[in-house]
């Protein structure tokens, strides 16, 4: 067994929870990193090769996102062990019984992740009467269908473009990887007057100086396309959206996608992540040192997790926004401030500001 006290800090994880059953093929692993702040909200992937530890540092990033966020809950994750891609009737079959064996870890509430879907949480739901992401038949709001973490990124981006006195009307923005989150942050930010220059899929990179038409390309990837199957404007490989000048990028695609080979070739203003560590940490140094605003993952990309906290508390989808737009907001403004006031990157001041909510969660449950 890996030794998990090794990267135990103050403030988790509290539980790392290890299944097996092998009569039923199931090997999984649930790491609940804090819940100062209330009940663990975290996704279930289904992958081969997650290690006990990548589960905490998951956990733990959940942590940070929900407190960042203002949201009653902690952080967690679980690792199913398999590949997504098995036969469907064998993935309800294992999921089920995951469902079953977490039963009584009533800290943890299970949600969609790599691998997994709202489906898949269905499952869980029907087994355990607790999971997050749920189809819309059981009260679900299906967060990618209506954009709520491309809301939230578009919520972010109009505070930080007023931080650096940029006007959103007319700003040119580039988007990597227009997949759930990249194409919805494209479709809000172009209601608020950005012009989409360019865009990119696994298969390449589509762009056009003046402009590309929002609505058309979402129709063109919601029917199996990619961005260079578009007509008119002009494709190259997937890489190139790095070299395209723009006043907005927006990564949301892969991890690690800016490293230090490849963030000298930058050019723009605001860096908003809606993936999930889409720089290097060097990367983000450089990038911050050369004086582009870096809007942190965990603080800009949270309009999933506020959707899924929502739909948990029986909220509708109007409320949804309403907090998405409302957390995302006042939380870049304090990041950017604190940042400003302490001299500190904008990571620095989320994560402190994060780690503080939890703190004081702890402090109120006199847990210190
Ligand atoms: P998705 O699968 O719907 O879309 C991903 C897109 O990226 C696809 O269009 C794919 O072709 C493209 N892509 C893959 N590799 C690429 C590359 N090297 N260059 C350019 N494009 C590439 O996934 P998603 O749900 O939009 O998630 C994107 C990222 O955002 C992931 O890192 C995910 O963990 C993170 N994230 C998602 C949500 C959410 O609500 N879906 C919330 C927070 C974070």
């Amino acid at each position: 067994m890996e030794d998990i006290f090794r990267f135990v800090d103050e403030l988790g994880p509290i539980k790392v929870v290890y299944i097996s059953l092998p009569q039923m093929g199931l090997r999984a692993v649930v790491a609940i990193d804090n819940t100062a702040c209330g009940q663990a909200i975290g996704g279930v992937r289904m992958a081969p090769d997650v290690t006990a530890e990548e589960a905490c540092r998951l956990a733990r990033a959940m942590t940070l996102k929900n407190a960042a966020a203002g949201l009653p809950h902690g952080g967690g994750k679980a690792v199913i062990f398999g590949d997504p891609k098995m036969p469907p009737q064998q993935k309800e079959t294992l999921i089920r019984a995951f469902a079953g064996a977490i039963a009584g870890l009533t800290e943890y509430i299970p949600g969609p992740d790599m691998g997994t879907d709202e489906l898949a949480m269905g499952w869980v739901y029907d087994e355990i009467h607790r999971a997050v992401g749920l189809p819309r038949e059981l009260g679900g709001i299906p967060l990618d269908e209506i954009g709520a973490t491309g809301f939230g990124l578009a919520a972010a981006v109009e505070v930080a473009c007023n931080a650096i006195n940029l006007d959103l009307k007319g700003a040119r923005l580039a988007v990597q990887g227009f997949g759930a989150v990249g194409k919805h942050a494209a479709r809000f930010l172009s209601q608020k007057g950005c012009i989409l220059i360019a865009c990119s899929d696994s298969r390449g990179t589509l762009s056009s100086a003046k402009g590309l038409d929002v609505s058309s390309l979402i129709s063109l990837k919601n029917t199996g396309g990619s961005v260079i199957d578009f007509p008119g404007g002009e494709k190259a490989d997937t890489e190139a959206i790095v070299d395209i000048p723009c006043d907005i990028w927006i990564p949301a695609a892969r991890p690690d996608v800016l490293n230090k080979t490849n963030v000298g070739r930058l050019k723009a203003r605001i860096v908003a992540q809606g993936a999930n560590i889409p720089c290097t940490p060097e990367a983000e140094a450089i990038l911050e040192s050369r004086g582009i605003l870096v809007l942190p993952d965990f603080v800009v990309n949270a309009g999933g997790v506020i959707c899924a906290a929502i739909e948990y508390h029986g909220g509708s989808e109007s409320t949804a926004f309403g907090a998405i737009d409302d957390k995302i907001r006042k939380n870049t403004t304090m990041m950017i401030e604190e940042s400003r006031r302490a001299g500190i990157s904008t990571r620095a001041a989320a994560t402190a500001l994060a780690t503080s909510r939890v703190q004081n969660a702890e402090r109120a449950r006199r847990w210190r």
